[in-house]
Order: C-alpha cells, then structure tokens, then sequence
C-alpha cells in the first residue's frame, strides 16, 4: 500500500453551496493515486431531496485553479466518492496524463448541508495500484440497424438531440454507446453536455456513411443553475464562481470563444436559473426532458423572454431530453426527469453538409422546432412579407394553435396527416404583436410540438 495523506475538510450547516479548495502535494515519480472520501448524512444531488448532505468533488493539478486552466482534471459532483487518479487511466470523468510533481488541489463543494454541517474525511492514496475500469466494447458496426423515421415532409430538415449526458460526468454510459443509441434511433446528430467536463467526448465511431454527427459541448453546471455550451474550443468554463458577476463572465467567455451558449432548464427542479438578469444567452430550452416535466412552465419563461425582446434574434428555443441513463429507466430518485434520448428531438434546416458548424449555424437562424419524439410531429414554420406559412405532418387530430405577446390568435384542426396552412402577415400578427409562434397540441392533452416565432 502507498503512503495515506488524510484531509478533514468541514463545511458548517451555513456552508451551503460552498466551493473550498483542497491542497495536497504529490511527490515526483507517482504514477497513480486514489482518493476516497466519505461525510456524514449523506444524501442524493436531486434538487427535489433536502435535510442531509451532498458534496461535490473536482480536481486541479499542479497546473493551477484560475478559469479556464488546464489544471482541471476532472469533476464529478456528487457521482463518485472513490476516484483514482493515473498516468494510464484515470476514473471517469478524470483526464488520465502526466501526474505533475507538485501542488494540487481537491475541489470540494457543498451543495447542501444539515443542520449537522458537512465534515469530509479525504484519504489520498499514492503510488496505488488499482486496475482500469473495463470499456464496453464498440459493437461490430455492420451488426447493428440504423433506426427508420418517418422521413422529413420538407428537404434538407434534419433531427437530433444535443442535451445529453455521459460517464464523463453523471451518465451511465460511454460516448461511444450514446453514438450507437442515436444511430439505432435514427437521429441525424446528437450532442454530449457533461457537466464540467475537462475534455471533449471523442466519437469512436467516426461520421459520415449515415452515422449521426456528435456535436460536442459541456454543460457549465453551477450552484446559480446551468448552460450549455456548443462548439467552442476543448476548454471549460468557470463554475465555481456562482455571482451574477461571475456567471456573466462564464458566458461571456464562452461567447468571446465564438461558442453556442444556451440557458437550461429554466423550470422548478430544472433546476432553474438564479441570475435573471445576465445577458448574452442565445438559446433557452423552454422544452427539457418528457414535456409533463413541468415544460410548461420553462415554456412561460421563454415567452416572457421572448415578449421583453425588441430584435428577434435572441433567446431561440431549442430542446434536449437531458438523458443520463441508457441503462436503466424508472429511477424514482429521478420522479421528474426519467429522460429518453430524443424525448423531445430538436429538428433543424441544413442545406449544406452536415457539421457540428452547421448544425450551430442552423440553430442560430431560428427556423428550428421541437416535437415530442424523433417519430413526432412536425412543424415547418416559414414567413414572408404577406404570407405565414406552416406545414404540419404526423398530428392528425390534434390542433394547431399560434400565439403571440399575450396568448392564442389562431386555432385549427388539423385533419390531414401531411397539411399546409397560410395566413396573411396581419391576420397571423395581429397589432399589438410582435411574433407568431405554434403549438400543436393533442385533444385535452400534452403539446407535441413547439416552434419558434416567425417576427413581424
Ligand atoms: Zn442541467
């Protein structure tokens, strides 16, 4: 057994969502080490849980805490309390590499404490000698189907789901099983958005010849709420600082870096976003997960946005189904998020090949909408200076509703399974409005599908 340095670090019931760094030093020549960690009441991260204790667990290396350093290891939050550290291997979500000689740092979080306080007791075990965790393997390719959907009523419009967990934080499962789920599925792209992660996913299998394209992002997860991040360079962006000041610097970051930023979950157990006033989000997901999750009221929030908006090119709504498990369904600590990939599946127009650069392009234009499933209905929504039109397939039955600043101008049924409807500019935005957007909704039931606005 290698030399044991133990840590005690103690966070008062007040202590809430209080970040501490840890320092240890690892002596020069150590190829692995294991840290363990145990606390008191311990309880599980679902905001829907209080009265006990849940900690969150990063790591820095000698190469320094700032923002944005290459120091970050790895976080994990409250997903593993045994994590081994190695030049080989390292535990997932851990970069494995060079082990720097020098001072590190245990990131330690408490993101929520007991009427007790929260006292970690950290054992750091070098020159241990554990064994790799075994990866699944990757499946013979030529064995496995691609998934058929019924095809787009329009070319050049695409579907995928890019809000999607992994090892690499909080999944059950490795990138490449993600590709291999999305590809039986049929979807077109998929996005990986680990929480905090310090390396970008690395598709196993590679795109083209019909496999779906990954669209990699990390989901900066933060006491003050969460956002995803598409696109930009293999960095990260700061979490720990959970300020509106602090927050607003994160995104800015991100958005100096050219990178997609879109606000998550803005709904009750989103959890929701603290910081209303921080500005240059581009996105909101008015649509997370099963849409009984609540998305009603996420869906409130974008509108609210959307009426406080005088140019038209900001807060696109855009969905992902936030899953984190292939593996398993029904957990009841989960009773608000049992998400499946592609429950909802964004659907985008792209007329040129298709890229992680075009996918974030398509995006950014506004034209995209959201429906229940990849099989769901779709909601074409186009406009012109006379004429708004939309073509709606796969919803025979249920209603189209459109609505501007202050609710529903429009309502028709929708009676044939491929249908196209036309409303002159002033009829579909009526004065006093500055949008349309549609819903299609099932009799007395759940939307299926959401678009964006068309703006006058
Ligand atoms: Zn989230």
């Amino acid at each position: 057994m290698g030399t044991m340095i133990p840590l005690i670090a103690r966070f008062e019931p007040t202590e809430e969502k209080v970040w501490k760094h840890i320092p240890f030093t690892v002596p020069e020549g150590v190829k692995q080490f294991h840290i363990s960690v145990t606390y008191n009441d311990r309880i599980d991260s679902s905001p829907t849980l209080t009265g006990g204790n849940t900690l969150d667990i990063g790591l820095f290396d000698a190469q320094g805490i700032e923002s944005g350093s290459p120091g970050l290891r790895g976080w994990s939050g409250s997903n593993k309390t045994e994590i081994t550290i190695g030049e080989a291997w390292s535990t997932p979500p851990y970069r494995a590499g060079a082990l720097q000689p020098g001072e590190w740092h245990l990131l330690l979080g408490a993101y929520k404490t007991s009427v007790n306080g929260l006292t970690a007791e950290v054992t750091i075990e070098l020159d241990s000698t554990r064994e790799a965790w075994e990866t699944p393997p990757t499946p013979e390719i030529g064995s496995l189907t691609k998934g058929q959907l019924p095809a787009p009523v329009e070319p050049n419009w695409v579907r995928g789901d890019l809000h999607m967990h992994t090892i690499y934080s909080d999944g059950d499962s490795y990138p490449h099983e993600l590709t291999v789920r999305a590809y039986e599925l049929g979807l077109d792209f998929y996005g990986i958005t680990d929480h905090n992660r310090a390396q970008s996913p690395v598709p196993l299998v590679p795109h083209g010849h019909g496999w779906p394209v990954l669209v990699p992002g990390v989901e900066v997860t933060s006491y003050a709420g969460h956002f995803n991040v598409w696109g930009g360079p293999d960095t990260w962006y700061d979490f720990r600082d959970y300020s509106a000041a602090g927050q607003q610097a994160a995104v800015n970051a991100a958005r100096a870096d050219g990178a997609l930023v879109s606000m998550n979950h803005p709904k009750p157990y989103g959890p929701m976003w603290d910081h209303p006033d921080i500005t240059g989000f581009e996105c909101t997901e008015p649509w997370n997960g099963w849409w009984a999750g609540l998305n009603s009221l996420a869906t409130e929030f974008w509108v609210n946005q959307l009426n406080s908006d005088t140019t038209g090119s900001w807060h696109i709504g855009i969905c992902g189904s936030d899953t984190h498990y292939l593996k398993r369904s029904g957990d009841p600590r989960i009773p608000l998020s049992p998400a499946r990939m592609g429950t909802p599946t964004l659907w985008l127009h792209i007329e040129d090949e298709l890229t992680p650069a075009t996918i974030i392009a398509a995006i950014r234009a506004g034209t995209g909408f959201m429906s229940e499933s990849p099989e769901g209905p779709q909601l074409i929504v186009s406009a012109n200076d006379d004429v708004v039109r939309v073509h709606v397939a796969g919803a025979v039955g249920d209603a189209l509703i459109g609505l501007g600043n202050n609710g529903a101008v429009l309502a028709e049924p929708i009676t044939a399974d491929d249908e196209i409807f036309q409303w002159h500019i002033g009829t579909a935005i009526p004065a006093g409005n500055s949008y349309i957007r549609f819903e299609i909704h099932k009799p007395g039931g759940n939307v299926r599908a959401l678009s964006n606005p068309v703006w006058r």
